[in-house]
Formats: structure tokens, C-alpha cells, sequence
């Protein structure tokens, strides 16, 4: 393999020397060892092949000496070998292997969200005043039977599932303890306490200090069973299998082994330094029917107390799969579009497979309906949810409720550099190194997530208001109240709304 290295930086370090003090904040916050003092020249200078573009000196330089810019001596692009992809070939070209990435897809394909537009009552439907007026955001994850019984004293006869209940549609997405730090995961715990929602442990099982969290926990078994055991299980709120990730559909999960420090290997079970590699598939796992078996004993070993979620990728055939896992006895499914965020994946892989979560969600919803089975699980929906207006339009077309993973790493402070995988996140989310892990107070950290989604609810409650609907369980699958722009007709009919206009 050649080392040689055919790359010019991709960024520019701007410094202002008249505004430079000297003081070499920059140089101490910048784990990749891009800034470094010259005592000769008094000098503060850039190694601008390592810089990542990652904002934190720009945020922390007293006196805004700092800006970072896209170099504008760029390579020679044209329409169809832009500059990223000549990079990506010099890059392999160099090193021989398969590109990694993190954060989601980020080509210019279609985000059906933005083509979608939500109705408002005028004149013959009165909008509700959410100041004045009770709304309701609750929404209860899990099977609903088609009909209640009741005895001759009205007393319920019919035996419901266990329900997953949430104050608002929202729900933090799967981040494992591993991939994110120990004061993110804090964050996330605290906050989804705070807000009567849940989070997710992801794949690297629960953190000791995580279990007073439970009733807001969401414990995942993926295919390598990382940290799955009793207690883990009896912990959670609601138990979800990982069958699929929208960032990475088809292929397992691998966190490096420099990640791998005494606490996440004692929360995992894995020997420190060992690199934790989650295969493809789940081992038993061939058929709808292997599935069934793991939901059932998942459900034995926990009394039948706990719904158990099925998370899959959303990828072309999604609704027949879907419908398999519906009558897999699966209470909730979990879909993860192709935009979805990791912390790590092959590049070619986050970049080319799946398909968007509007498209896949829509095409679930239609076909449960059509098949009558519906009630038989309820519909969460992730891989790129990006604000309220999303999560609204994400209900119309079908979705009890969304994940949000990258807009709550954002909360935290993610400057969205897209390099997690190499563990040197200068903002303590995606890292493991103590100095860095230490940046991200977990008391800022839950105030700025509490923060962002007291205002997604405020802003549901209003264009909820403006539907004329007081809950937001009956904006489920109301896809009359969206109409597209600008889509063909074969995009309109799977996601089952008219367009504007219409
Ligand atoms: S990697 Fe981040 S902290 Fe380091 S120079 Fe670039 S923008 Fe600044
Ligand atoms: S989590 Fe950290 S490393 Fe990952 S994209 Fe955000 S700022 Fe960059």
C-alpha cells in the first residue's frame, strides 16, 4: 500500500493576528493537533491537513480570532467527478480501505419533508387556541385491541398489552454507551426523565448508573448481544430488537477497540481493548418465524410486562416486511430511513442503500391498514427528523411517534463534522477520552435537550391547533391533512396525499 498522500486540506484556518492573544486556548481544545505555538516567532500556527472542521476553537477563542473555511483551492472538479469523490479515490488509493463515515447521508437526494405541506383550518373548521385550549400530546406505543369488552358493571373485560407511554411523540433514537460518551448518555437519561419520554441504550447495554433511569429506557438486544442479560432487560421500560440501522442497513456494527475502556467493557462484557464487532445478522435469526421466537422469549423472560420493539432499515421491500414482523407479535415497529445518523459506517453503505423514512413510513402504514392489522403494533419513525414540523408530518403519514438522534446530539453541542468514528469528538459526545468526555457538562447537556423539545412540543401543540385537532392521536395516518409540492405522481401515490391544490 502507497502512503503517499495526494491530498491538499480540505479547510483553511483564518486567524486574525492583530486579535490573537496568545492565549492558546485553541491549541488546547483541538484534540486532532491542528493549532500549535511557535515560541521563535510568538506565533500561533495551523497544521491544516488535520483540521475537521468542527467549530470548537471558532466557538472558544476569546477574542473571535478564529474562522475556519471551506479551501477554496479546490481540486478539478467538474459535474461528474466532484471534488468529494476524487477525494474518496485518493483516499482509498492511498490507504487501501474501506472508507468509514459518521452522521447521516448527506447527497442531495429528495427530503420528502420539505415537499410536504400542512393544512390549516379556515373559516369552516375553527383552529384551536393551544394558550386557551386543552391539547393533548400523549400518546401510548403498543398493541390496541380492535374492540374493548366490557362486563355488566362496565368494568374493562378486555386484557390490554403493555403500552409504552409518552408525553409528547418523541423519543431519543439508539445511541450506545461506546459510541457516545458517558455525559451524553447522562444527558439523554436525565432528560427523557425530565420530559416523560424515553431514550435508548443502543447496542452497548446499560451503564450501572443508568439503571435509575429504567421507566424512561428503552434496553436494545442487537446481533452481538453486547451487556444482554436479566437485569438489562428487566431495566427497560420496553425492550427493542435491532434487527436494521437507516445509516447502515445489512451489515452489523463495530465499535474500535480504543473505545473499548474499563466501563464500557464492564457495561458491554466485552475484554477492554477488544474491539466490539456486531454481526449482520442475528445469529438466530433467519426467518419471520426466528423472529417470533426471540420477541416471545424476550417477553417470557420479562413476565410479559414489556413491549418489545422490532427495528428494522427502511429498505425496498419495507412493507412486506413490516407486515411479517406485525404478526411476529412485535408490539411497536421502529423504521430508520437512509438519512439516519451513526456513529460509524462505511461510507458507500450510508451513502447508497435504503431509501427515505416518508416513503417507507407511508408504505407501512398503507399496507398494516390494508391488511387490517394496524392495531396490532404502533409505528415509530427515525432517520432524520429534523424539527416539530417533521414529527407533525410524520404522524399524518401514519407514525405513533419519531426518533430523534442527530438533532439531540446537536442539542449537545455537535458541530455535525462528521468524524465520531475517529473518537476525538472536541465536543465529549462521540469519544471516550476522559479530557474530552469532560467538555459536555450533563447538566447543560439535559437543560439544552429539555429546552429543545419543550419548544417542538409548543410548536406541535400550535400547528396541531391550526388543523383543528386538541390530540395528536387523531392526526395518526390523517394524511388529508398534507398535500405535496412538486412531486410526481408515483411519489404522491405512496405517500398517499394529494397535491397542493388539490
Ligand atoms: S479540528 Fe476543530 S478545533 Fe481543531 S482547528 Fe479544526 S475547527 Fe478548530
Ligand atoms: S458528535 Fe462530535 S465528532 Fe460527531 S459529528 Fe458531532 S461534533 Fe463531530
Amino acid at each position: 500500500m502507497s502512503g503517499v498522500e495526494y491530498l491538499n486540506p480540505e479547510y483553511e484556518v483564518v486567524r486574525r493576528d492583530e486579535r490573537c492573544i496568545r492565549c492558546r486556548v485553541c491549541e488546547r481544545q483541538c484534540a486532532n493537533e491542528v493549532h500549535f505555538y511557535d515560541p521563535q516567532r510568538d506565533m500561533l500556527l495551523s497544521d491544516e491537513t488535520k483540521c475537521v472542521n468542527c467549530q470548537r476553537c471558532v466557538s472558544l477563542c476569546p477574542t473571535r480570532a478564529l474562522k475556519i473555511v471551506r479551501s477554496d483551492c479546490r481540486l478539478r472538479e467538474n459535474a461528474n467527478w466532484d471534488g468529494d469523490t476524487i477525494r474518496e479515490v485518493y483516499k482509498q488509493a492511498s490507504s487501501g480501505g474501506v472508507l468509514l463515515s459518521s452522521m447521516g447521508n448527506p447527497k442531495p437526494l429528495p427530503v420528502y419533508w420539505d415537499r410536504l405541506l400542512i393544512n390549516a383550518s379556515q373559516v369552516t373548521n375553527p383552529s384551536i387556541d393551544p394558550l386557551r385550549e386543552p391539547m393533548e400530546t400523549r400518546v401510548f406505543l403498543g398493541k390496541k385491541p380492535d374492540r374493548l369488552e366490557r362486563d355488566e358493571q362496565g368494568r374493562l373485560k378486555t386484557t390490554l398489552s403493555p403500552q409504552l407511554e409518552l408525553s409528547m411523540p418523541v423519543m431519543f433514537s439508539a445511541m450506545s454507551y461506546g459510541s457516545i460518551s458517558y455525559n451524553a448518555h447522562a444527558s439523554l437519561a436525565r432528560a427523557a426523565r425530565a420530559l416523560g419520554t424515553c431514550y435508548n441504550t443502543g447496542e452497548g447495554g446499560l451503564h450501572e448508573d443508568f439503571y435509575a433511569y429504567g421507566p424512561n429506557t428503552i434496553v436494545q438486544v442487537a446481533s452481538g448481544r453486547f451487556g444482554v442479560h436479566e437485569d438489562f432487560l428487566e431495566a427497560g421500560a420496553a425492550i427493542e430488537i435491532k434487527m436494521g440501522q437507516g445509516a447502515k442497513p445489512g451489515i452489523g456494527g463495530h465499535l474500535p477497540g480504543a473505545k473499548v475502556g474499563p466501563d464500557v467493557s464492564r457495561t458491554r462484557m466485552i475484554p477492554e481493548g477488544s474491539d466490539a464487532i456486531s454481526p449482520a445478522p442475528h445469529h438466530d435469526i433467519y426467518s419471520i418465524e426466528d423472529l417470533r421466537q426471540l420477541v416471545w422469549s424476550l417477553k417470557e423472560a420479562t413476565g410479559h410486562r414489556k413491549p418489545v420493539i422490532v427495528k428494522v432499515a427502511a429498505v425496498h421491500n419495507i412493507a412486506a416486511i413490516a407486515s411479517g414482523i406485525a404478526r411476529s407479535g412485535a408490539d411497536i415497529i421502529a423504521i430508520d430511513g437512509f438519512r439516519g445518523g451513526t456513529g460509524a459506517a462505511p461510507t458507500r453503505i450510508r451513502d447508497n442503500v435504503g431509501i427515505p423514512i416518508e416513503l417507507a413510513l407511508a408504505a407501512v402504514d398503507s399496507r398494516l391498514r390494508e391488511e387490517g392489522i394496524r392495531n396490532s403494533v404502533s409505528l415509530v419513525a427515525g432517520g432524520s427528523i429534523r424539527s416539530s414540523a417533521d414529527v407533525v408530518k410524520a404522524v399524518a403519514l401514519g407514525a405513533d411517534a419519531v426518533y430523534i438522534a442527530t438533532a439531540a446530539v446537536l442539542a449537545l453541542g455537535c458541530h455535525l463534522c462528521r468524524t465520531c468514528q475517529t473518537g476525538k469528538c472536541n465536543w465529549g459526545i462521540a469519544t471516550q477520552r476522559p479530557d474530552l468526555v469532560k467538555r459536555l457538562n450533563p447538566d447543560v447537556g439535559t437543560e439544552r435537550l429539555v429546552n429543545l423539545m419543550t419548544a417542538w412540543k409548543r410548536e406541535i401543540m400550535e400547528l396541531m391547533g391550526g388543523m383543528g385537532i386538541n390530540s395528536i392521536e387523531a392526526l395518526r395516518g390523517n394524511r388529508l391533512m398534507l398535500r405535496g409540492v412538486g412531486l410526481n405522481d408515483a411519489e404522491l401515490r405512496i405517500l398517499g396525499v394529494a397535491h397542493a391544490g388539490e
